[in-house]
């Protein structure tokens, strides 16, 4: 013996508007076995779409049970009556309720991949219903590009899509022409022939009377019924058995719905590219900025490091004054050659240069320019880094004999000596003094600030003769390897300041230097990087909103898919993919447009150096979809909150 399939027992709907209550259903007992075509019948306003949504388990009465196949569905949590719409019922609109994104196949597809059913095997069984209802043709159509009739077909193949064991049909004549209304009701009397229960809704005598069995609903209450009964013969084999396993989610079948899921998001993205774009626009610009800042902060600290380079390292120059800048230095005289050759004597000072500059203009021939005359010990050259390209420098017994030697870059050397006149021994003017090349240098780092011509002598010789000073202006140190780079700082200070009884001088370390430049730096791009991350996080709210916007632009089509069977989770995971694709496409775009501008300033010469690293690219695409996550969640939440009733009706 068979048991009613639907067995619906004092049923009582109402709604709350203000203060009034408005009772739509009132204490309905219908029951329905399988195999029955049934219509309901009504005026407007009877209470028809009410009655079927809570039949479709859309919506639940305030009083009443209902039991579907003897259970109480009533006991069910939200997933189970997800299963239950998606595995037994199939819903027919009267505005066909076509998802407008989808061409016809992908529309009957739907139910299918909510129930994690393989691509294949789905596409091939939504193209056979569509072939059997008579739309091979049409297969790639978006519903606009469809009759009314055509996709009200389209839409019984997607109710059968998941077998449609009971076919619910609210009105599907209503917004048909009478011929394609007919063919419609024709095509749900032969499936109720295949074995399919009909349960459909109208206020058309003509299309009731298609039923074997008419339920006459007038203000909320069965006020006839042409009577139910098991049918006598057992209800024929459903067609097509449906394939999807009962346990809703085997193995693959979640990171197959993961999958659809994300290609519907890519193609909801495709088709509002404009909207997309603009969504995106604030993720581009935030990405973009910080990365940008980022390799502009590491580009500059990159560069300024590769300048402070020419100082040398492990070594400490002894400066007069007390500080940078300070503008009374040059008055300060008491620096002498004997201090110089006080710390030579300490341990730990591998090498130290006396040096005194000035500047003068050089003259050979008939060629003169200006030129900074440097006078520096032999150890000059090593403290320093400069290697010898031609000749040799001098040495300690030059000083000692003021000798009248200079040792010149290659700047200076292009400037006075042409192609093919070698300058070792030729005798330059350095104002009135004549002194003789001995040596071509290079700098073994790149020069700090801007060059000038150099020319180098020793400093007893620039003392004495060129600028008649007695004092030095620094004394250049370079550390013993095995010392200690603060200890010796500390000595040389406490030698100096025995030897002065005053600190009127300063340290200057290439160590200090560089960390206090790259503290500074850091700190600069610290800030802009944070600027840039607060533009980030505007880009993201203007995600959200946008996004929250669309959940109330897209509430049909969300209660449309609640409608054949998506889980809640299955709408936020849309709506949260969503999200983040978009902005793992804008952090992309940002990031291409990051590196675009770079190629940009590269041509312009190395002014502006941009160091792009990989890592801060990685943190960015990071962060976009972290920002995808965090400003999505909110509209996917409200999505997936949405009453799927309220949702359908939403115009
Ligand atoms: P039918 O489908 O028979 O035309 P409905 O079931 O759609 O009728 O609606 C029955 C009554 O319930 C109508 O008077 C309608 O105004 C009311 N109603 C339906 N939905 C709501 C709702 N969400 N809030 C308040 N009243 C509602
Ligand atoms: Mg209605």
């Amino acid at each position: 013996m068979t048991e009613p399939l639907i067995s619906a027992r004092g049923i009582t709907r109402s709604y709350q508007a203000g203060d009034e209550t408005i009772t739509v259903l009132r204490d309905i007992d219908i029951d329905i076995w399988p195999g029955e075509m049934v219509a309901i019948i009504g005026a407007s306003g009877s209470g028809k779409s009410t009655l079927m949504n809570i039949l479709g388990c859309l919506d639940s009465p305030n009083a009443g049970t209902y039991l579907f196949r003897g259970r109480d569905v009533r006991a069910l949590a939200p997933d189970e009556l997800a299963r239950l719409r998606r595995e037994h019922f199939g819903f027919i609109f009267q505005r066909y309720q076509l998802l407008p994104d989808l061409d016809a196949l992908a529309n009957v597809e739907v139910p299918a991949i909510y129930s994690g059913e393989a691509r294949g095997e789905r596409r091939r069984r939504a193209t056979d219903l569509l072939g059997r209802l008579g739309l091979s043709d049409r297969l790639d159509h978006r519903p606009n590009e469809l009759s009314g009739g055509q996709q009200q077909r389209v839409s019984v193949a997607r109710a059968l899509m998941n077998g449609g064991e009971v076919i619910l049909a609210d009105e599907p004549t209503g917004a048909l022409d009478s011929h394609s209304g007919a063919e419609l009701i024709d095509l749900l009397r032969d499936l109720n022939a295949r074995g399919h229960t009909i349960v459909m809704v109208t206020h058309d005598p003509a299309v009731a009377s298609q039923a074997r069995r008419v339920i006459e609903v007038h203000d909320g209450r069965v006020v006839s019924d042409s009577g139910g009964s098991a049918p006598e013969t057992p209800a024929p084999v459903l067609d097509p058995p449906h394939s999807v396993s009962g346990k809703g989610l085997h193995p693959g079948a979640a990171l197959r719905r993961l999958v659809d899921t994300f290609n519907m998001a890519l193609n909801a993205m495709l088709t509002h590219r404009v909207r997309s774009f603009l969504t995106m626009l604030g993720i581009i610009i935030g990405i973009a900025s910080v990365v940008l800042v980022v390799a502009l902060g590491s580009g500059t600290q990159e560069k300024v490091l590769e300048n402070i380079s020419s100082l040398g390292t492990n070594t400490i120059t002894v400066r007069a004054g007390t500080g940078f800048g300070q503008r009374d230095a040059n008055r300060i005289e008491t620096l002498l050659p004997s201090d110089a050759t006080m710390i030579a004597l300490q341990d730990y000072a591998a090498a130290v240069s006396p040096a005194v500059s000035t500047s003068a203009s050089v003259i050979w021939r008939n060629i003169e320019a200006t030129a900074q005359i440097n006078g520096v010990s032999g150890d000059y050259f090593d403290v320093h880094a400069y290697v010898a390209v031609l000749g040799s420098v001098f040495d300690a017994s030059d000083v000692a004999g003021l000798e009248q030697v200079a040792v010149i870059d290659e700047d200076t050397r292009d400037t006075f000596f042409a192609d093919g006149i070698d300058p070792i021994g030729q005798v330059l003017l350095l104002g009135r003094v004549p002194v003789r090349v001995i040596g071509v240098v290079r700098s073994s780092g790149a020069t700090f600030g801007p060059s000038s011509l150099n020319v180098w002598i020793p400093y007893a010789t620039a003392m004495a003769r060129v600028s008649g000073q007695d004092h030095l202006d620094s004394i250049g140190v370079r550390i013993a390897d095995g010392s200690d780079m603060m200890t010796a700082q500390a000595e040389i200070t406490a030698l100096m300041l025995q030897r002065h009884g005053r600190k009127d001088f300063f340290l200057i370390n290439s160590d200090t230097i560089r960390g206090t430049i790259t503290s500074t730096t850091r700190t600069l791009t610290l800030l802009v990087a944070m600027i840039a991350v607060i533009s980030l996080i505007v880009g993201g709210i203007g995600v959200m909103n946008i996004m929250l916007v669309s959940v109330t632009e897209r509430t049909r089509e969300i209660g449309v898919r609640i409608a054949i069977g998506a889980r809640r989770s299955d709408i936020v995971r849309q709506f949260l993919i969503e999200a983040v694709l978009v902005c793992l496409v804008g952090g992309t775009l940002g990031i291409v447009g990051a590196l675009g501008i770079g190629e940009l300033v590269a041509g312009l010469g190395d002014t502006v150096r941009l160091n792009f690293s990989l890592t801060s690219i990685v943190a960015a695409f990071l962060s976009a979809s972290l920002i995808g996550i965090a400003f999505g969640f909110l509209p996917a939440r409200s999505a997936a909150r949405l009453d799927p009733v309220v949702a359908l009706n939403r115009e």
